[in-house]
Order: structure tokens, then sequence, then C-alpha cells
């Protein structure tokens, strides 16, 4: 079993090996967590379709198998909730991240992807493509929303792409095809952005699961409520014999030159790509009393918390912005689109296992990580050896013991009992 740990760790090593600002994901602490049960790697080459509900070529899970996406973020306090309870579970999942988001929070977004999760895009800001009068203006939103994720992240994004509301256009899928980016519509939509109460949002997943048996699951990081119901969700999951698959690229997406120069100025501020250095080897108290963030050093090789990055947030920063870019209720995108987008050539209609891609040496669906099972995490590390970040965050005075305690704790700061 250590085998099998070793190589889910090289694989999520693999992923960030070229940014060595981001360490490997801290070792899992929870003997009985949900954890990975599967590691997937799509080769995007043709710009491959995924989620039945509108792409019905790849049907790659198994049952009980789910994948878990979180769209429009990041966003303060409800991004971080989600990974405080990603973490404590030990499980991964992929975000569709908002170009202006990115940009307003960068110390977020990395927070993803330091934690190990899949970044992919979701527009610049979050217009319908389809309503757009001209491909040019939806090729902007998809492209200056992949150039400015790219910047905020400083690292591996991910060819992985999910249009707002669900829609999309025949130009805009064409030029994702050519741009080898894969696109992600859902199985299970959480219907999160109705901002039902936890219990109630966790009961109506568990419902559609149930039928279904498998499924890419739809919800949103942007939402309190979201990251308040996950602990839950995530709980019902493991008791329930779900297993966690996490997708994860063959290659990262390439940005386009014109794009990243147009967000330059959005970005004001950010360091470069593979320039961040920790505050503390660039400014260092040598007189007087050091604060804490010198003394109390995070690990070597991690970026500093967030507070602590010199990033002055761009004039677009969206703060308090998140609702405008609620997306509409996904009901009133139709379930029966036609699954147009896998071809890269319009010449022949797209069959499932048919399709020019699915006719390429491999599939492009492969599972690079074995199953990562609970009981082999728990042989590979002593009990408490690994905290989750969000532990920092509470107050000394009502130190919990174990981990649920701790997130619970995290919660009421947040969120309030
Ligand atoms: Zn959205």
């Amino acid at each position: 079993m250590r085998m099998v740990v070793s190589a889910a760790f090289l694989a999520a090593a693999a992923l960030f090996g070229a940014m060595p600002a981001f360490a490997a994901a801290p070792p899992c602490a929870k003997a009985d967590a949900l954890g990975v049960a599967r590691t997937v790697e799509i080769d995007t080459t043709g710009g491959p379709g995924f989620g039945l509900e509108h792409y019905k070529a790849y049907d790659f899970l198994q049952p009980k198998e789910v994948v878990l996406t979180f769209d429009d973020g990041p966003q303060k306090f409800s991004t971080e909730g989600v990974l405080a309870a990603l973490a404590a579970q030990c499980t991964k999942a992929t975000f569709f991240t908002i170009g202006k988001m990115a940009l307003g929070y960068p110390e977020i977004i990395r927070e993803v992807a330091q934690a190990g999760h899949t970044i992919g895009t979701h527009t610049w800001s979050h217009q319908a493509i389809s309503k757009l009068k001209t491909f040019d203006e939806g090729r902007d939103e998809i492209e200056r929303g992949i150039s400015a994720v790219k910047r905020a992240v400083g690292g591996p994004v991910s060819p992985f792409f999910r249009y707002p509301t669900l829609k999309d256009t025949p130009d805009s899928l064409a030029h994702l095809n050519k741009r080898n980016i894969a696109m992600f519509s859902t199985d299970i939509d959480s219907f999160d952005f109705k901002l039902q109460p936890p219990e109630a949002l966790v009961k109506g997943v568990m419902e559609k699961l149930e039928k279904k048996g498998k499924g890419i699951l739809l919800m949103h990081d942007i939402h309190k409520n979201t990251a308040k119901a996950l602990p839950l969700l995530l709980t019902q999951l493991k008791e329930k014999g779900y297993k966690v698959v996490h997708l994860t690229a063959k290659g990262e997406v390439a940005t386009l030159p014109e794009y990243d120069a147009l967000i330059e100025k959005d970005a004001k501020g950010l360091p470069q790509i593979g320039s961040e250095r920790p505050t503390a080897s660039v400014v260092r108290t040598i007189g007087g009393d050091a604060p804490a963030s010198e003394t109390n050093k995070m690990e070597s090789g991690r970026l500093e918390p967030a507070a602590a990055l010199p990033v002055a947030l761009p004039a677009a920063a969206p703060v308090g912005k998140a609702a405008e870019l609620t997306p509409p209720p996904a009901a009133a995108v139709p379930v029966a689109a036609v699954p147009v987008a896998v071809a890269p050539a319009a010449t022949a209609p797209v069959a499932p296992a048919a399709s020019p891609v699915a006719a390429q040496a491999a599939a492009p669906v492969a599972t690079v990580g074995a199953p990562v099972t609970t009981s082999s995490i728990s042989t590979e590390r002593p009990a408490g050896s690994g905290e989750p970040p969000k532990d920092e965050a509470v107050p000394a005075a009502a130190q919990p013991k174990t981990m649920t305690e701790k997130v619970q704790a995290i919660w009421e700061m947040w969120f309030g009992k």
C-alpha cells in the first residue's frame, strides 16, 4: 500500500513540478477520511467534453464515483471554507475559476493550487457566451479569463473550461476544440446558488446522486452556504460508499500572448510568475521586536499566508461583486443539448467512442493515480503529522482537539454558530 500512496503523491508533485513556489499538499492525518479513490489524467487534445448533461461521448466514471467541482470563485471566506472542508477529508476537487475573481483574490486561488486541487477557468467576468453578440466577445471572455487565472495562480492551470450557465455556442466550441481545451458540463447540479440551508442542500444532492449512481457534481465556492454544507456532504458521501475521482490534465493550458498583455494592467502589483519570495526573505527586522509573521514562518518552499503577500489588489478587484456573478438557475439550461463539441473537425457527427478524438491512440481519460485508500494513508503517517493550513486561523484561546472540532471552530468563527 505504500507504493500506492507514493504514486499518488508523485502524481501531485508532477502536476506542480514546474512551479517550485508550491509544495506538495500536506499528508492526510485523518484515518477514515473520504480521500481520493482515483486520479485520472485527461488528454485535452481536440477539446473533449465531459459531463453527461451536455457532452455524452466520454462516460468515464464507474458506479459510485463522483467528481467534486466548484465554480465562480475564488471568494473570501467561502472558498477558504471549501478548502478547509476538502482538507479535513483529504480529498481533491476541480475549481472553475473566474478571471476577475482570481485577480481580486490571488492569494486564495494560490491556496487552492497549493492544496493540490485542479484549476480550470470559467471566463473573465462570467458573461454568458451564448448571449454575447459576436464570437470575438466570446473568445475575449474565454481567453482573458485563462490569462487572468494563470497570472493570478502563478503556476500551471489546466486546459479545463466550464461555460457560465452551461450554454455553449458552435463558434466557441470550435475555438476550444482548436485550443485543445476540454469542456465540462455536469451530471448533478447542486443548485447551491439557491442558498438552501446546508441540510437541505446535502439532502438534494444525495437524492440526485442515489438516482444517477455517480457523476460530476456542480457546486459554487462563492457561497458560504456551500462551504457550510460541504463537511456534511463529504461525510455522507463517505458513509454511503461514494468515491472521489480527482481530475488532472495531461498538460497545462497555454495562454495567448495578446491576452496576457491585456490583463497585465489588471494584474498590476501582482508579482510576476516565478518571482514570488516570502516577505520575510525580502524585509527583515534588524532592530526592535520582529512581528509574528517573521518569527512564525511557514515551512520552506510555501508561499506565505495571503495577508503577508506584497500584493496590491487591482482596480478591477471584484470585492463585493460576487452576487452579480451568481449564475441564473441552471434549470433554464436545456438538458438534452446536442453534444457537438467533441470532434476537432466538423466533418462527421460525433458519436460516443467513435469521434476522431476517441479514435486517437489513447482515450482522453486515463487513471494515473492508483486508489489511495484511507487505510493506506493511515499506515503511512502518524496521526497529527499533517494539519490543514486553516488551523492557523483558530484563536489560541479555544484550541479544539480533533480535526472535526477544528473545522467546526473555523466555521463558527467565519459564519457563526
Ligand atoms: Zn458560474
